[in-house]
């Protein structure tokens, strides 16, 4: 057994932390303040080569597996953008992913290109108002007409779509009642995010301004047969190929973000002193932290080996949700403790724990509830009867 990173997967570590580092405290606390979305970080990874990391190389990406998309998530998480600066360039890597494993040739050569060069921004539509976490049933519906389909429908926390070109949409093509499985009748599109048709509305949000979360309103979209995605009613199914990356991605970015609040309390603690003391000397400040640590490594290093049997083609689906479960707790847990060791000053925005403290709120909700990953672990791993 051997889990440690190879040198070429430690130095994926250290070239994107190059480029996190060219972007400040300032830079994120800016962007956060004035909801502005971090274009200039997201130029300088396309730049680099970095959003192709798991696209095929023959479309111009650098096909490498999740455990490599998974460190470069977490060294940006880390890096002081937080959910912010992940979220910028989360959906890219792993949003495509249905094209790379059912597209035609014709269709990745046409979509992944512009994707990874940052050409093109990629929203995901899948939630729903009246639906939630119950994904089958979503409402929005694409009929089919002489050469594609009309849609019409809504969709509900859509992230990035204030920026996106391109949109990776869920539809039903056969109501929830006329199929004999749930999970049929739906079908995955890949289209331009034509404002002519779709209203985006932004949502004022509790943290990671910078990228944006809408209601989405889609109004007689026609989408070409080109851009359906696999075969018509697969839809749900070919989304489930994308799904264990996102939650190891979403619990190494959890991972990222609480480290980096956890170092910057420690740092914190060594300095600050009071009663003659820093902080850090009482073990009421010191232990928190420490334990801090403890668990964010525990959690980083299943989504870790998750990612490694995503990568050898095994099932990692209770791996990979309980590394988000652990993730996500772990990182709120290491902001929240990052907050109570700065007293007051963590309330201050200068020290930049508020920021962090309301982004990691973000990896316990989405992209599934700590409710439905317990639900999924106890029917699956503990064959226990479904609850709901
Ligand atoms: C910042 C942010 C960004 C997002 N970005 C996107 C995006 O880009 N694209 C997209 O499609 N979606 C996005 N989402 C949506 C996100 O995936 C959903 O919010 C999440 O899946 C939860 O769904 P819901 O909000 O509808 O909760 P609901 O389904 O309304 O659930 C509410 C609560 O009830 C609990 N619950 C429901 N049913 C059960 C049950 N059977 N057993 C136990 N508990 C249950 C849930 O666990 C949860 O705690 C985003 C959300 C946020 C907050």
């Amino acid at each position: 057994m051997n889990i440690t990173f190879t040198e070429a997967q430690a130095s994926i570590a250290d070239n994107v932390g190059k480029v996190c580092s060219q972007f400040d405290d300032n830079y994120w606390s800016t962007c956060d303040r004035d909801a502005r979305f971090p274009e200039e970080f997201v130029a300088a990874l396309a730049k680099g080569g970095w959003l192709g990391i798991t696209m095929p190389e023959a479309y111009g990406g650098s096909g490498l597996g999740v455990i490599e998309a998974a460190v470069m998530m977490h060294t940006i998480a880390r890096g002081g953008g937080g959910q912010a600066a992940a979220s910028s360039v989360h959906i890219n890597l792993f949003g495509p992913h249905p094209i790379v494993v059912v597209g035609t040739d014709e269709q990745k050569q046409r979509m992944l290109p512009p994707i990874i060069s940052g050409q093109h921004k990629v929203c995901f539509g899948v939630t729903e108002p009246n639906a939630g976490l119950d994904t089958t049933s979503i409402e929005t519906f694409a009929e089919k007409v002489p050469g594609g389909y009309r849609v019409k429908g809504r969709k509900m926390w859509t992230s990035t779509a204030q920026e996106a070109h391109k949109i990776m949409l869920l539809a039903r093509t056969k109501k929830k009642s006329e199929v004999n499985k749930r999970t049929d009748g739906l079908t995955l599109f890949f289209t331009d995010l034509d404002r002519s048709r779709v209203t985006v509305t932004r949502i004022p949000k509790m943290g990671r301004a910078a990228v944006d979360s809408n209601a989405t309103f889609i109004d007689d979209l026609f989408i070409p047969d080109v851009d359906r995605i696999g075969e018509e009613g697969r839809g749900f199914h070919y989304l489930l190929h994308s799904l264990n990356p996102e939650r190891i991605l979403i619990a190494v970015e959890a991972v990222g973000l609480g480290q980096d609040a956890v170092n910057r309390a420690a740092k914190y603690a060594g300095e600050r002193v009071v009663f003659g003391r820093p902080i850090g000397q009482n073990q009421g400040i010191a232990h928190p932290l420490a334990e801090s640590w403890a668990y964010l490594e525990s959690a980083y290093w299943l989504a870790m080996r998750a990612a490694s049997l995503y990568d050898s083609g095994q099932p990692c689906g209770a791996e990979a949700n309980a590394a988000k479960f652990l993730g996500g707790k772990a990182g709120f847990n290491a902001a929240t403790q990052a907050m109570l060791t700065h007293g007051g000053m963590g309330y201050a925005k200068e020290f930049q724990i508020e920021r962090l403290m309301r982004e990691s709120m973000i990896a316990r909700i989405a992209p599934v509830s700590e409710q439905m990953v317990l639900n999924f672990l106890a029917e699956n791993v503990l064959d226990l009867p479904k609850s709901y």
